[in-house]
């Protein structure tokens, strides 16, 4: 169900076992706003128009949500996993083409894009058997024939609003189990992502999810707070679900603290990698330029910073600059390490991170700063820190420079702890290296920036991946392998800056999107009071 915010046009060539609009009347026709999704590798090219709801129209979302949650509710969890299990046929039979749809309008490689679709479809086969669970508890009761029983139940309305980094995957860990559990959405997706979120809708319609049941509302963030605070003033949300930014996340928490609710937040990342003395230093390399330059450094586990001992230091730096310059990057739909940023406001934001660069930082030899042009007199801008050259062709590029966004990767070496470089999260094709003596300070470092997403170790030895795993306070450890993917059925959030401490994924999902309710019957005949009748 679309409410009023509209997403104009069939952007997608998903096939025909999708088809026509999303069910259900639009509330609200009044668009706030219009703005184009465009193509971040060619951005003369429109996706999408996209009009925008206002406040009003999030909270007619959500009443309408409310309207549709006691008839979803009510059909059985087997049966709703019987509706997931058809939407992730449904994905796997668009696979591509939503792939494609996922490249073009934010720029994802063709191969990540697939892969990112490819946890759609491992999330529904997790939960479509969940609706075949969904368990319970019985307990055992203090007091003599009374029989203590523990139910799941849904929340009721769930505000799902994301970030487009992952515009499906994502989105699909919180619809897909909340939907299982017999909650409806409300789900504002990124501006520059609504495209991949028609497509989702349509999806989740053509899967049997009944009109009401999601939806979908553009609307750009200041229109969402305003939307979201109305709703919950008004009793017509009951859960907030919150990928996105650390910031934006502090705002959305004391919104739902106000009104004695705790939202899931999957806000951002600073991870480090931590490479021991006796690390294998070419995987080791391939995890940093994975995990720091897939997505263009524009995931929330991308490699941060990567704390290296001071006896391989050398090596690895010289190994990860001949790795990275050797790297294709470029145009998305072709094989390549990365491609654009994701839309302009990312491009902005990152060169606003380039701005942190100071002239203690030593630059790697082989790249250059800033935005990849066509121009082929780079020198013709004056040079970065470390004399290092701006914009201008990089060897290895695929596509047409100049129609997207597409930015050098830099190597920054000899970050130090009150950089701010080594404290913020940057969000672009940018990692940091630092050196640590023992491991001990290796463990500090990681933990310093104050975030706690996901980090790793590369090491041969067991004692020094245990005491890591024990001392980062990260919600995720990684021993020899990147900071970034994670597998469907894995608990996948953050701790400090980087949430509230909610997982997604697997089981640990279900407690974002169930309640506990106890029931406690009594058959004995008589009043039995817990504690002051109990016989020890
Ligand atoms: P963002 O600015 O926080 O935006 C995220 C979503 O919130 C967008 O849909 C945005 O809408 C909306 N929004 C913005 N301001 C809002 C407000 N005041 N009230 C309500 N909603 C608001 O994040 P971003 O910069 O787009 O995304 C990148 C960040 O997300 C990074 O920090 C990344 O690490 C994090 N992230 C975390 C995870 C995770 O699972 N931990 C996964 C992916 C990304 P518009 O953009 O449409 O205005």
């Amino acid at each position: 169900r679309r409410v009023g915010a509209r997403i104009a046009g069939r952007a997608h060539d998903l096939c025909a076992t999708v088809g026509g609009p999303a069910g259900g009347a639009e509330v609200e026709p009044a668009a706030v706003r219009v703005v184009a999704s465009t193509d971040p590798a060619r951005l003369d090219e429109v996706v999408a128009e996209v009009e925008l709801g206002g406040p009003e129209t999030i909270l007619a979302a959500a009443v309408a949500a409310r309207s549709a949650a006691r008839e979803w509710a009510a059909v059985p969890a087997p049966v709703r996993g019987s509706v997931i299990g058809s939407f992730g046929r449904l994905v796997a039979d668009n696979a591509d083409a939503l792939a494609r749809l996922v490249t073009r309008e934010v720029g994802k490689p063709a191969a990540e894009a697939r892969g990112e679709v490819q946890e759609i479809i491992d999330t529904c086969e997790f939960f479509r058997g969940e609706g075949r669970r969904l368990y319970g508890q019985t307990v055992p009761s203090e007091m003599p024939d009374r029989e203590l029983f523990t139910f799941r139940e849904p929340l009721g309305v769930m505000m799902v609003i994301t970030a487009g980094n992952f515009p499906v995957a994502v989105p699909s860990w919180y619809l897909v189990p909340a939907l299982l559990a017999g909650n409806t959405v409300v789900w504002k997706p990124a501006e520059y992502a609504a495209a991949c979120a028609q497509a989702m809708l349509d999806l989740l319609t053509a899967a049997g999810v009944p009109a009401g049941a999601v939806n979908l509302v553009p609307a750009d963030g200041r229109a969402t707070s305003l939307g979201l605070e109305r709703a919950l003033a008004a009793g017509a949300v009951d859960k907030v679900g919150f990928t996105g930014s650390t910031e934006v996340g502090r705002v959305i928490g004391a919104l739902c603290g106000r009104h004695l609710q705790s939202p899931c937040l999957e806000l951002g990342g600073k991870n480090p990698m931590v490479v021991a003395p006796d690390a294998d230093l070419d995987a080791a390399v391939s995890a940093a330029v994975f995990g720091g330059f897939g997505t263009a450094g524009q995931r929330c586990t991308s490699l941060g910073t990567a704390i290296v001992h001071e006896s391989v230091h050398a090596a690895f730096v010289r190994r990860l600059d001949a790795a990275v310059s050797a790297a294709v990057i470029g145009d998305p739909t072709g094989d390549v390490l990365y491609g654009p940023l994701l839309d302009a406001r990312f491009a902005a934001g990152f060169e606003r991170h380039l701005t942190l660069l100071r002239d203690h930082h030593r630059l790697s030899g082989s790249t250059a700063l800033g935005r990849i042009t066509g121009a082929t007199a780079g020198s013709a801008q004056p040079p970065g820190p470390g004399g290092l050259p701006r914009n201008g062709p990089r060897r290895g590029f695929v596509g047409d420079p100049d129609r997207g966004l597409y930015y050098h990767p830099l190597i920054v070496d000899g970050v130090r702890p009150d950089d701010e470089l080594f404290r913020e999260e940057t969000f672009g094709p940018i990692v940091g290296v630092t050196t640590y003596r023992d491991l001990d300070e290796a463990i500090e470092l990681a933990n310093l920036p104050g975030y706690g997403l996901s980090s790793s170790i590369y090491t041969a030895d067991a004692a020094s991946a245990l005491r890591f795993r024990r001392g980062v306070r990260a919600g995720m450890v990684s021993v020899n392998g990147s900071t970034t993917g994670a597998e469907a059925h894995l608990p996948f959030g953050g701790n400090g800056r980087s949430g509230n401490g909610s997982r997604q994924s697997g089981v640990w999902m279900l407690d974002q999107v169930t309640r506990w309710q106890s029931l406690s019957w009594d058959y004995s005949g008589r009043l039995q009071r817990a504690q002051l009748d109990t016989v020890v």
